[in-house]
């Protein structure tokens, strides 16, 4: 569904999970015709004799959940997710019930196993179908554009990290991800992206001297194959990294100043 995502990604995917009684991920959209479009299938689901038991959310990001409200009302079912993006989302969706990690979901010929992977947003959480171990993946990976780690927002690099290694040791047949199509090579899709996140670190650690600067004056030297246009995108993944540095014990925070430690 078209969403008001990150460029260069312009859509969410919406999972139908289930066989007789399913469950909806990510209803997405704020935009009506796109509501419209999925309110239709999934008529044509029910009309097809399934039953829909509730909707999921990934996370509480709004190109994730915009559409979530109106498809529950309409459909007079509840909305499930973390308890992190229940209360993120306190006031815009009802979260009326919790999964937590290893809980177990009841769709599909051997249901699918909630995953919390924290990281990208604090809440988040993967979906493992245990009968083809295909993951749904939401925002921890994207075969369509990256993915942001933003501290402002909840990110955190260490999580985001610990959680691409856990997903790395289900050894995936498939990375379903919230942007762009599926990833068959999952393994070497994770391994991808932990050697990328660590390629950055070390840029940004090469970047740091004994003389404090901020995170505007890290980014040129940080993200040197990135334009200027992407900057502000790029200094809130530097931050991400910098507060890693510094858990780290390798970097030193002077107000909005960073430096060697
Ligand atoms: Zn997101």
């Amino acid at each position: 569904m078209r969403t008001p995502t990150l460029p260069p990604a312009t859509h969410t995917n919406v999972y139908i999970i289930g066989q007789g009684s399913v469950a909806i991920v990510d209803a997405a959209s704020p935009y009506d015709d796109e509501r419209a479009a999925l309110d239709e299938a999934v008529d044509a689901l029910v009309a097809a004799g399934e039953r829909v038991v509730e909707l999921v959310l990934t996370h509480h990001h709004v190109d994730h959940v915009s559409g979530a409200t109106h498809l529950a009302r309409r459909l007079g079912v509840g909305v499930a997710a973390h308890r992190e993006t229940a209360a993120r989302l306190k006031g815009r969706v009802d979260v009326t019930r919790l999964y937590d990690d290893g809980e177990r979901l009841e769709y599909g010929p051997r249901g699918f196993r909630a995953l919390f992977t924290p990281g990208h947003a604090p809440g988040h959480l993967c979906f493992v179908d245990e009968a083809s171990n295909a993951v749904i993946a939401g925002d921890m990976v994207a075969s369509t554009g990256t993915i942001i780690v933003e501290p402002d927002d909840g990110g955190d690099m260490v999580q985001y990290l610990a959680s691409l290694a856990l997903l790395r040791a289900l050894d995936a047949r498939w990375l379903l991800p919230a942007h762009g199509p599926p990833i068959a090579d999952a393994n070497g899709k994770l391994d991808f992206y932990v050697e990328h996140r660590l390629k950055r670190e070390a840029r940004v650690f090469a970047a740091l001297s004994h003389e404090p600067r901020t995170v505007e004056e890290l980014v040129p030297p940080a993200y040197p194959d990135v334009s200027p246009a992407l900057y502000p995108l790029a200094a809130r993944s530097l931050l991400a990294h910098l507060i890693k540095l510094e858990r780290d014990g390798r970097a030193l925070r002077d107000h909005d100043r960073w430096r060697l430690s």
